[in-house]
């Protein structure tokens, strides 16, 4: 008796898990796709594709596509919209994790945030609206505690190729997201 209420249990866990990945498989998935891309960009190096590969990924936009990918796969996922909720992208946070309970507030879990196009803008939007209310506080409180603020970036020219590199980055970190929970496009 115990062991049948113990197999339905396991098997409503699993059909659970199957439905919506956890945080743990989503960044496995987005690791390996990553994985799988990189050994694809060095083979085609090994094809005499490498001039080609160079024009079409210049440095600053692989940088960016990297960096971007990964925050998207570790720190800045659909399913911050989970509130209450432990998410594993708002534990990578640590402490700061607490800074994305409003946004699990305003976004339901799988609605709005978990759309195509849309919904990785969202999070792009209140990240920013964060840095922003932040250093509009730390430019207003600096001068009384003693410190500037001062924020500073240059990149020149290479802006362009570093904007889309993170775009693409970021914006197909969350669509492999998606495309596990099963969510399609439109
Ligand atoms: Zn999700």
């Amino acid at each position: 008796m115990i062991l049948r209420y113990d197999l339905n249990s396991e098997l409503r866990l699993i059909s659970y898990d199957v439905a919506v990945p956890s945080g743990r498989t989503h960044e496995t998935i987005n690791l390996v796709t990553l994985g799988v891309m990189a050994v694809g960009y060095a083979y085609g190096r090994t094809q005499g594709l490498a001039a080609d590969l160079e024009a079409a990924l210049p440095p600053p936009a692989r940088t960016a596509f990297l960096a971007s990918y990964l925050v998207g796969t570790f720190l800045i996922t659909p399913d911050l919209d989970l509130a209450e909720n432990q998410v594993r992208a708002k534990e990578n946070w640590g402490l700061l994790g607490l800074l994305w309970v409003p946004y699990g507030h305003l976004f339901k879990h799988r609605g709005l945030s978990h759309s195509w196009l849309l919904g990785p803008l969202t999070r792009l939007i209140y990240i920013a609206l964060l840095g922003l209310l932040f250093s509009v506080l730390a430019a207003a409180l600096g001068p009384h505690l003693g410190y500037e603020f001062r924020f500073e970036a240059q990149l020149g020219d290479a802006w362009r190729e570093f904007a889309l590199g993170a775009v693409i980055g970021y914006y197909l970190s969350q669509w492999l997201h998606l495309i596990a929970d099963g969510i399609r496009p439109g």
